[in-house]
């Protein structure tokens, strides 16, 4: 692989750079990891999992890159495929919020999702908001939001200059930026023809001009995660010089283990950031700064009398016990002939965020009322609301593949109705037994198309 000559050279003053450490691992293979969905049971040995991602209670690393495509887990969210040096978010933020709880958390550049999902699995967080805005990327990160299943999970597809309007809404706002990518080169050697300075400095421009429109969202004292997969000191260092200069943030010095080979950098004004080398660590180029907001902004505790307003709120319809268990802190709303459950502790906040974003996932679409009768949605099953005495057929692996290319099924049983089917325990989707026949509810654009 030949990297670019101008990145080299640039590197040259960045702390920890080693030149030919750093070649020489670009000739070996990325490693390949998965965290693991902390509220899904599935047994993951098949994945031949290795040791421990150091910096991640659930990431592991894999002994060799199996079909993920082929396996049912993936697809009823028992894991997710991230890359090791960005689940680093997990440990950053547990050191920077120890067990404070009910906060806020908005993931700004979200797809496809592997750092919201992990957001949404961090029990300090109540409401995770998952933006994106680019609206096809909305699809993939709207699909892993659901397979994740965690309600507190919303997506949304609005431009950064959209939360300018949330005046210090947010506890925590994660800034995982569009970048020129030189991180990801070993995994994806393609993106080094789209490589150049030139580039590298309008991804500079563009990430100061995200961050300025989203900063208002983030309140007093919350707290700024920046992230890049670049090694470029104009979209790190710099940036980070710009927010503890233009913005007035205040670095967050983290205690790291020195043998995890994370290494230390900084601005020349103060600014602390993290930069992760392939020829040091287990994963791929990568760069995050914690800084946290100091002025200029909302701050303290949310008001009740900010948030509250009337709430049309749709009763327990009789269908919908079978699925979900009576007693949850759950609100049901009703859009159309649609239910859709919410924590009820986030309705005020989400009636906020209504009014201002597109959202594309707010809460857990339970299913809809078609003459009275409740038929339940593929989001359910996969959601952390489904009951665990609601209707379920195991399938086998094979039946589950089938099941998943949307192919024809036969399970055993033949009694008649809705049912959610799993594979290992887990649920995998929906499908209605007619006695003589089965439907596949597999949603289609989901379906595995390789054979
Ligand atoms: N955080 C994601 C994860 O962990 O899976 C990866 C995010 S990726 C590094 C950056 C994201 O920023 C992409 O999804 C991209 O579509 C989005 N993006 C591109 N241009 C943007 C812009 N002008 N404003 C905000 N986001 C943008």
């Amino acid at each position: 692989m030949q990297l670019p000559q101008t990145l080299m050279q640039y590197l040259n003053d960045v702390p920890g750079f080693m030149p030919e450490a750093f070649l020489v691992a670009h000739t070996l293979e990325a490693p390949v990891s998965v965290r693991v969905n902390p509220n899904k049971s599935y047994d993951l040995s098949h994945l031949l999992l290795d040791q421990r991602v150091p910096w991640s209670a659930q990431g592991f690393y894999l002994k060799e890159r199996p079909s993920f495509t082929l396996d049912p887990g993936i697809h009823g969210g028992a894991y997710y495929v991230q890359e090791a040096s960005s689940m680093f978010l997990e440990f950053a933020l547990q050191q920077v919020l120890h067990d404070q709880q009910g906060l806020y958390a908005l993931d700004l550049c979200a797809a496809p999702g592997g750092k919201a999902t992990l957001l949404s699995s961090m029990p300090q967080f109540s409401l995770v908001l998952a933006n994106e805005v680019i609206r096809t990327r909305v699809t993939i990160l709207h699909e892993n939001a659901v397979k994740w299943g965690e309600p507190k999970l919303l997506v949304s597809n609005n431009d950064p200059s959209a939360f300018n309007r949330l005046d210090g809404f947010f506890d925590v706002m994660v800034v995982d930026a569009p970048c020129s990518g030189s991180g990801l080169f070993r995994k994806d050697p393609s993106a080094l023809n789209e490589w150049s300075e030139q580039n590298v400095k309008l991804c500079a421009a563009r990430q100061q001009r995200i961050l300025s429109d989203a900063l208002p969202a983030l309140k007093d004292g919350g707290v700024l995660v920046y992230s890049t997969c670049s090694y470029s000191p104009e979209e790190d260092e710099d940036i980070l010089q710009w927010l503890v200069g233009e913005h007035g943030l205040s670095a967050i010095d983290l205690q790291i283990p020195q043998d995890w080979g994370i290494v230390k950098t900084a601005s020349a004004n103060g600014g602390i950031g993290y930069r992760f080398f392939p020829d040091k660590l287990k994963g791929e180029g990568f760069f995050v700064s914690c800084l946290q907001k100091t002025g200029g902004g909302k701050s303290g505790m949310r008001t009740a009398s900010r948030y509250e307003k009337s709430i049309k709120s749709a009763s327990y319809h009789q269908g919908l016990k079978t699925w979900v268990d009576e007693g949850l802190e759950i609100r049901v709303r009703s859009r159309g002939n649609e239910l859709i459950l919410i924590p009820a502790a986030l309705e005020p906040a989400l009636q906020e965020l209504e009014q201002v974003l597109h959202l594309r996932k707010s809460g857990v679409r339970a299913g809809a009322l078609m003459r009275d009768q409740f038929v339940p949605d593929h989001e359910l099953v996969l959601s952390q609301y489904l009951s665990g005495s609601a209707p379920r057929i195991e399938l086998t692996r094979e039946e589950a593949l089938r099941f998943l290319r949307k192919q024809d099924i036969n399970p055993q049983g033949s009694r008649k109705g809705w049912f959610t089917v799993t594979h290992g325990g887990l649920p995998i989707g929906l499908i209605k037994h007619l006695g003589n026949r089965v439907n596949n509810y597999y949603p289609s654009s989901w379906r595995i198309l390789m054979s």
